[in-house]
């Protein structure tokens, strides 16, 4: 059996389209370009770039399409995810770039807390959790991908195609050869591999193509408005939840020296708020947090200050097709209460890592094979969707006595008991957390960079 898997070249058909979906596909690629690989990677987030660092690693050959050009360091991804819990802390320390992406820039969080009009509900403090990832991260993303990138870059086998949109798959008879991608000046190139892993985020454009339905629900009451305020001398150490009448606003701090607020509204409410103006949203605003009306009044002068977040739940119809994979917010997407996302991401690429090397050693890159990876990520994947929709009812649902009720009985369970301590763990780590494959890593490791 050929080993590395590049000795092996997959049967292209140029010209065919790719399985179900073969309607939505362009009959002839008109390639520009040609790109031959063992994995075609779509999507430079955090779930795109882990699998791309663990497979380049185990001497796969890996080809990354992101549409965004230029470095991630500066690519805007200010409003992604940041807030890092320990399970996805341990996937970054394994593959070497924890450290380098904290020594960017982040800020150490104790945990979770419920305030109302300052009196503390709900305290989850990671502190009770081993060492040495007792503590949430607020690592902004740009840190994280930029580190990413950098050690992918390193290593052999590696095709970056930043700038390049995928807008088609290739392949025949319900198999999928590959992806076709439009880079500057509507240049086409057409990634020919063995299998190809779509990690294109909440919208993905791969599972569109492919014809898999998204599996939208609309399982939370509530949508939320980002912004962030500088704020020097003012950090928090911990993720708070202010309750508010009719509302909820979320703030941590963030590098460097800067609140992160997210204001949770009805879903789809924000329409009717907009239209208030931004005088009436500051007043809101600073009614919710008065010990920031300073920074709130200063700094939240727009209303495009402020970016919307349409909350959902998704979890895709399938995860895999004959050539194909679905991995990250792709697959499943979440709401961002208890900070899921990017942790649920970087497990995913740890837990599809030996799949795919094993697909590729089998030289079977069929649905049946990669079919392991939803059986094991699946669930995690509900099981999260199923904690935030209790969650979203118990931290952020409307007051009245159930509810208060409700919420003193889950202080009391997650602040003092061992069950709180098994609850914060899960939080932490989610369901049955895979390990990192070091033992795949075939590929010597570079000295570590300095950041
Ligand atoms: C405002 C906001 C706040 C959040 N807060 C948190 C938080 O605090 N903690 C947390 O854990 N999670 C949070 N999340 C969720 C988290 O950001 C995502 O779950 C996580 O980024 C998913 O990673 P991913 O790699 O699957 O997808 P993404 O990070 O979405 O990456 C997808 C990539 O694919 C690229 N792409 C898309 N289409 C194409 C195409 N056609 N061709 C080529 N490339 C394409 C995109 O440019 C992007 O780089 C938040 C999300 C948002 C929007």
């Amino acid at each position: 059996m050929p080993w590395p898997p590049s000795a092996r070249r997959p049967d292209h058909r140029a010209g065919d389209t790719a399985g179900a979906d073969a309607a939505r596909t362009p009959d002839t690629p008109d390639a520009d370009d040609t790109v031959d690989t063992d994995v075609a990677v779509v999507g430079a987030g955090p779930a795109g770039l882990a699998l791309s660092l663990m497979l380049l690693r185990s001497g796969v050959r890996v080809a990354l399409v992101e549409k965004s050009s230029g470095d991630p360091a500066s690519a805007g991804r200010d409003f992604h995810g940041e807030v890092l819990q320990p399970g996805g802390q341990r996937v970054l320390d394994r593959l070497g770039v924890l450290s380098p992406a904290r020594a960017r820039g982040a800020r150490r969080l104790t945990g979770f807390r419920l305030l109302d009009r300052g009196r503390v509900l709900l305290d989850v403090d990671y502190g009770r959790l081993p060492g040495p990832y007792d503590h949430l991260l607020a690592l902004p993303q740009r840190h994280l991908l930029a580190e990413l990138l950098a050690a992918c870059r390193s290593l052999p086998g590696f095709r970056h195609l930043p700038g390049h949109r995928v807008s088609a798959l290739t392949g025949g008879h319900g198999r999928c050869t590959g992806v076709v991608a439009t880079g500057p000046g509507g240049r086409r190139v057409t990634v020919r591999a063995r299998v190809v892993a779509g990690a294109d985020g909440r919208y993905s454009k791969t599972r569109a193509l492919a014809g898999i339905g998204a599996g939208r629900t609309e399982a939370f009451d509530q949508d939320v408005v980002w912004f962030s305020l500088p704020a020097p001398g003012r950090a928090t150490g911990t993720v708070a939840v202010h309750r508010a009448p009719g509302s909820a606003v979320l703030v941590h701090d963030t590098h460097p020296d800067r609140l992160r607020v997210g204001w949770t509204l009805p879903h789809r409410g924000w329409p009717a708020v907009a239209a208030r103006g931004v005088e009436a949203v500051r007043a809101e605003l600073t009614a919710a947090l008065p010990q920031f009306a300073d920074l709130i009044r200063d700094h939240v002068r727009a209303l495009d200050d402020l970016r919307l977040l349409d909350v959902f739940a998704a979890h895709a119809d399938t995860w895999v097709r004959d050539g194909l994979v679905l991995l990250g917010d792709a697959a499943h997407t979440h709401g961002p209460l208890g900070a899921q996302g990017v942790n649920l991401a970087l497990q995913d690429a740890a837990a599809l890592h030996p799949v795919l090397v094993d697909a590729l050693r089998a030289d079977d890159c069929s649905r049946g094979r990669l079919a392991a990876f939803p059986r094991l990520r699946g669930p995690a994947a509900e099981a999260v969707t199923r904690m935030q929709k209790v969650q979203a009812k118990a931290l952020l649902g409307a007051g009245g006595p159930a509810a208060d009720v409700l919420r003193s009985h889950a202080a009391r369970l997650v602040g003092r008991t061992p069950l709180g301590t098994r609850i914060t763990r899960r939080i932490a780590y989610g369901r049955t957390p895979p390990e990192v494959r070091t033992d795949l890593f075939t590929v010597r490791t570079p000295a570590p960079r300095r950041a």
